[in-house]
């Protein structure tokens, strides 16, 4: 019933799938002591021979209850007629951040932050070795709006194509470079640190910028000042250290500046290289894409993931459904 499915005349992939279970309503199955609640540990950060599966851990990987991708179903692509389908065969899985329940971005500390981005990297290592992984979305969000605060946990959605915003930012990119020969995000960092007024901090490392062109009222960039195509190949000890404490910080801004509002970041790195259909493919990506995170206030993307729509009724049974109307007039 799951699958990727192309509107071509949009350039655009949708996720069609069945309804998500409603959350039953119950104790935090991300908290210490209920690890048997969260499915088998795919990863952690233990202290010292602590057992998987058992309490004493500070980072935490665990598959999403409700997948919308999953890694054994079989990846299939298909002509349906003119139309394009994909399986959505790929990965989803949760890094739970902090054994609190009720940590925060903004109230974690930055050694706790560090934590998670050495398993950002862990992850997105592993899953990149599956060459028919072809993208990974790093993606978290803060107060879904109407949501109740949960355990704080990271979301790792990996899939068999490139998630639409990667693939419009790539393109972007690399027009730029092919124009000018010059990184777009070097560039950008350059302009901004110079012109002063949108940077909000700069680090040994990294600046944090409101982007020139925002989209919305909350949007920082925080992007590394050395160029780097990807995260995973470029975090070191100094630049986690750096990041996190950037991070926290920017949080708390943001939610000092902003009476705590909703917001959701994401991890903006290269494809997975491996994953190359076409032997032109992402020929100059190492000089031409600058890894960044994103964070933006906008909660109408609610039902988007990396740009790519989902849709929890099948066109097949809203046709139907309208036809069936239609007689009982
Ligand atoms: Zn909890
Ligand atoms: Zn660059």
């Amino acid at each position: 019933m799951d699958e990727l499915r192309k509107d071509p005349t949009r350039g655009q992939w949708v996720l069609i799938r069945p309804k998500a279970q409603p959350l039953i309503e119950g104790p935090c199955p991300y908290c210490p002591g209920a690890e048997s609640m969260s499915g088998g540990e795919i990863s952690a950060y233990r202290k010292d021979g602590s057992p998987a599966n058992s309490p004493d851990w500070t980072v935490r990987v665990v598959p999403e209850a409700d997948a919308y991708f999953r890694i054994e179903w079989e990846l299939a692509r298909e002509g349906v007629g003119m139309f394009d389908m994909i399986t959505p065969r790929g990965a989803s899985e949760l890094i739970i951040e902090s054994p609190r329940h009720d940590d925060t971005p903004a109230t974690m500390s930055s050694e706790q932050m560090e934590a998670v981005l050495w398993m950002y990297r862990d992850r997105l290592l592993d899953l990149k070795r599956d060459g028919q992984i072809r993208d990974i979305l790093i993606s978290r969000r803060h107060r879904k709006p109407g949501v109740a605060l949960h355990h704080p946990y990271t979301r790792v959605t990996a899939i068999p194509i490139v998630f639409d915003e990667t693939r419009r930012e790539l393109r972007e990119a690399r027009e730029y470079y092919q124009y000018k020969r010059r990184c777009l995000y070097c560039d950008i960092l350059r302009q901004e640190i110079a012109a002063e007024e949108r940077i909000v901090k700069l680090t040994p490392r990294f600046a944090a910028v409101v982007p020139y062109a925002a989209r919305a009222p909350i949007e920082v960039w925080i992007v590394p000042r050395q160029h780097a195509c990807s995260y995973e190949d470029s975090l070191s000890a100094e630049s986690a250290r750096d990041l996190a404490r950037l991070l926290v910080d920017t949080f708390a801004a943001i939610h000092r500046a902003f009476d705590d509002p909703g917001y959701e970041m994401n991890v903006h790195t290269a494809p997975n290289l491996r994953s190359r259909i076409l032997q032109g493919d992402w020929a100059t990506i190492r000089d031409d894409y600058h890894w960044h995170l994103e964070i933006v206030a906008q909660p109408e993307r609610v039902n988007r993931l990396g740009g790519i729509f989902v849709n929890e009724t099948a066109p097949e049974s809203v046709a139907a459904g309208l036809r069936a109307a239609w007689e009982r007039r």
